[in-house]
């Protein structure tokens, strides 16, 4: 094989080096210098592989990438250039950090109940508070003030029906209303603390965003951006996330159940025409060993001469799947403080699917298994929940996972309810280029 290609390569050289001289030119000028080292690269490449592999593998490696070239395999997908010159080219990344749901309050350059004292010391009698009967004049409850701290009962309106600022009858300055009382702002920045509003609503997730052109995670995403990438930015700057975002999703209860293989009618079970002892002989080549239906009831048939069709396998099989789906969750018992998920593709009825996995670190356990036809946020949240169902109250938990993004926007989400809050450390790509990866790498070859 080598020296047919070797032979065949010469004979091109021979053949372009006997062509007229100006045509030589005209090639040289259209070919340039990076496409022809390329053209060699691959020229070498296809003989290293001629020279590694039969012609039996060859085909199997040129149907594995006609696969890829055609989208068939989700995991796998060609390098991309451009991606590479622009890494942070639709680079749709979770920001870590939940918002803030106040923004943080600045420490009182006085102290209200110092000076309150000061004040009975120096009149004879305490200062008491504002006596306001009326509801529209009387300052928002949780109004503090910004100087020296004092509570909303010391506050007042200073500006009428405008009601933006509180005057404070304690030290006497002049305070805006709390944002909180004057925008209805839900979230904030946690890098900056100015409010984010509400960028876009979908049915299921409401995206909010911090606008501050002095955020410091604006900044900073700013910053990593190459040459290339400013340009872009000029004439596409939806395709970078540069702001911090966050994503408030609404999924309702039935949305978020696991999922669980048909219920059959419970009598087939009893119904079958072999002995339970049978059915489970069955169940272990196939299921426990994963020895296909033909070879399992080729075995029955040949080693233990049980007369069984394959068909009546796979027929076992989903019967007894229901049972064994709600064993598995009755007693999962309890689950370790570290867990690795992933998710793997299968094919359901020739499409793509995806089974969301999580493991448990030490007694190794398979908390969860749940199968959907995306990769989004919302399997990712179901796979999370049924994975940290049986954890004792008030347990830590790590989940260790790769880097989709549908992990920490789901950790968020179950994060608004759930205490003590889960930890999410990513590992990302096959080397370990970051600490993280480092250190949670071992959790993540669980699988
Ligand atoms: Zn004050
Ligand atoms: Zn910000």
């Amino acid at each position: 094989m080598n020296f047919l290609l070797n032979s065949l390569f010469s004979n091109v050289l021979v053949k372009l080096t006997c062509l007229p001289p100006t045509f030589l030119v005209g090639f040289k000028r259209t070919t340039s210098k990076k496409e022809a080292s390329q053209v060699k690269k691959t020229t070498r490449f296809v003989i290293w592989i001629c020279s590694k592999f039969t012609r039996r593998e060859i085909e199997q490696i040129i149907q594995g990438l006609i696969e890829v070239l055609a989208n068939r395999n989700p995991e796998v997908k060609p390098k991309d250039d451009f991606k590479e010159k622009h890494p942070n080219y639709r680079n749709f990344f979770v920001d870590p950090e939940p918002p803030l749901k106040a923004p943080p309050q600045k420490a009182p350059k006085l102290n209200w109940k110092e000076l309150l004292s000061n004040y009975q010391k120096e009149k004879g009698h305490p200062l008491l508070p504002v006596n306001n009967k009326d509801p529209k004049t009387k300052a928002p409850k949780g109004s503090l003030c910004r100087v020296c701290g004092a509570p909303a009962e010391y506050l007042y309106f200073n500006d009428g029906k405008k009601r933006s600022q509180l005057k404070c009858k304690v030290c006497s300055s002049l305070s805006q209303v709390h944002p909180r009382h004057r925008n209805k702002a839900k979230y904030y920045c946690p890098h900056c603390s100015h409010s984010l509003y509400l960028w876009k609503e979908r049915k299921d997730v409401s995206i909010y965003k911090c606008d501050n052109d002095r955020c410091s995670s604006f900044l900073k995403n700013k910053g990593k951006l190459n040459f290339a990438e400013k340009l872009l930015t000029k004439i596409k700057s939806s395709q970078f996330k540069l702001r911090y975002q966050y994503r408030e999703y609404h999924f309702s209860e039935k949305q978020l159940r696991h999922s669980a293989p048909e219920e059959k009618d419970a009598s087939c079970l009893f119904k079958i025409h072999n002995s339970l002892n049978t059915l489970c002989l069955a169940l272990t080549f196939h299921i426990s060993l994963g020895i296909s239906a033909r070879k399992t009831a080729f075995i029955l048939r040949n080693v233990f001469s049980l007369p069984l069709s394959y068909q009546s396998v796979l027929n076992y099989t989903e019967i007894v799947a229901p049972y064994c789906h709600r064993f598995n969750k009755t007693y999962k018992g309890e689950v370790d403080h570290i867990q690795a998920g992933d998710e793997t593709y299968i094919k359901v009825r020739g499409k793509n699917h995806f089974v969301f996995f999580f493991i448990s670190s030490c007694n190794r356990k398979i908390t969860a298994y749940h199968i959907e036809k995306s990769r989004d946020t919302l399997p990712a949240v179901i796979a999370i929940n049924e994975a940290i169902r049986t954890a004792s109250p008030g347990e830590e938990i790590t989940l260790v996972t790769d880097g989709n993004p549908s992990y920490p926007a789901g950790i968020h989400f179950i994060n608004q309810n759930y205490e003590p809050n889960l930890t999410h450390k990513k590992v990302v790509g096959l080397q370990n280029l970051d600490k993280e990866s480092e250190e949670f790498r071992p959790f993540k070859e669980l699988y």
